[in-house]
C-alpha cells in the first residue's frame, strides 16, 4: 500500500471510546497527526491525546465539540484549522418501538449520528480543497443497509449517512478527495455493551440469548468485528490504492449484509 499520509491531520468525531479511539490509534501511528473529541473536557480526555502524542511522536490535540450541537460541530474543524482527514465517526444509540420512542432521544441521536455530518464535512470540504487532497470516512453502520427492530433513529440516522456520503462523493468527484461510508457489522465497544440489556428486555430473553440470539444471529461470521479491522479499512480508504474508491459503503460485517 503506497502510503502518502505521513504528516496530514486527522478530525475523528467522537473518538474518546471505542472505533473512533482505535481509528485515531491507527492513524497516529501511521504519521497522521490527530484530533481527538467528544463531548466532554475531561483531564482523561486531554490524556488520551498526550498519550497518543508520546507513544507516536505526531501532534495529538484533544478539541471538546457537542456533536448533537451543529455550530460545535462547525466550531470543532474550525479550531482543527487543517482537516486532510475527516472521520465522522460519534455515535449513539436508543432501542426502543416507535410507537413510544423518546422525542429528545430521536431528536439527539439525528443530531449526533448524521446531521453532524453535514456540518462537519460542510467545513473540513473548503479546507481539503485549499490542501488540494482529502478523505472523509463516515462511520455508516450495517444499520446503513440494512434495518432491525426498535432502531427507528438509528437506522434512519446511517441510511441518512450513506445517502450523503453517495452525494458527497459525487460532489467531489473530479478532485483528490474521496467520501466513503464503513458499514460495521457488531463491534464489542461501549455502545454495543450498552444495548444488550435494552435488546434481552424488548424480546424477553436473558442478556446472553440477546448476544447470541438477536445481536450476532445477523452476522454470520458467528464473531464480533474488531475495532483493529475498522481501523485498517480506514487506513485503506485514506491510502493511494484507494483514490478511485467514492461514493461506496463498505461493509466490514461477518456476511450480515450479503444475506
Ligand atoms: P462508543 O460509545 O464506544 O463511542 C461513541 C463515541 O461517540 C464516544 O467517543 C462518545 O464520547 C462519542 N459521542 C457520543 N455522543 C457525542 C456527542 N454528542 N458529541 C461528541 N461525541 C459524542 O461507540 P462505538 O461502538 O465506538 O461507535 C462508534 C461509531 O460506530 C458510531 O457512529 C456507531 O454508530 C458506529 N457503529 C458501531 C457499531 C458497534 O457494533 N459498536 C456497529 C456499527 C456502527
Amino acid at each position: 500500500m503506497n502510503m502518502s499520509i505521513k504528516g496530514k491531520t486527522a478530525v475523528i468525531t467522537g473518538s474518546n471510546s471505542g472505533i473512533g479511539l482505535g481509528i485515531a490509534e491507527v492513524l497516529a501511528r501511521a504519521g497522521v497527526n490527530v484530533v481527538l473529541n467528544s463531548f466532554t473536557d475531561s483531564k482523561e480526555d486531554h490524556a488520551l491525546a498526550a498519550r497518543i502524542a508520546q507513544e507516536t511522536g505526531v501532534e495529538a490535540r484533544y478539541i471538546q465539540a457537542d456533536m448533537s450541537n451543529g455550530d460545535q460541530c462547525r466550531a470543532l474543524i474550525a479550531k482543527a484549522g487543517t482537516c486532510d482527514i475527516l472521520v465522522n465517526n460519534a455515535g449513539i444509540q436508543h432501542v426502543c418501538p416507535i410507537d413510544t420512542f423518546p422525542v429528545d432521544k430521536w431528536n439527539a441521536i439525528i443530531a449526533v449520528n448524521m446531521n453532524s455530518v453535514f456540518h462537519t464535512t460542510a467545513m473540513a470540504l473548503p479546507l481539503m480543497r485549499k490542501a488540494g487532497w482529502g478523505r472523509i470516512v463516515n462511520i455508516a453502520s450495517g444499520h446503513g443497509l440494512r434495518a432491525s427492530p426498535f432502531k427507528a433513529a438509528y437506522v434512519t440516522a446511517k441510511h441518512g449517512v450513506v445517502g450523503m456520503t453517495k452525494t458527497v462523493g459525487l460532489e467531489t468527484a473530479k478532485e483528490p478527495i474521496t467520501c466513503n461510508a464503513v458499514c460495521p457489522g457488531y463491534v464489542l465497544t461501549p455502545l454495543v455493551e450498552a444495548q444488550i440489556p435494552d435488546t434481552a428486555k424488548q424480546y424477553g430473553i436473558s442478556e446472553e440469548e440477546a448476544i447470541e440470539k438477536v445481536i450476532l444471529a445477523k452476522q454470520p461470521s458467528k464473531e464480533f468485528v474488531t475495532v483493529e479491522q475498522l481501523a485498517g479499512t480506514v487506513l485503506f480508504l485514506c491510502s493511494d490504492a484507494a483514490a478511485q474508491i467514492t461514493g461506496s459503503a463498505i461493509a466490514v460485517d461477518g456476511g450480515w449484509t450479503a444475506a
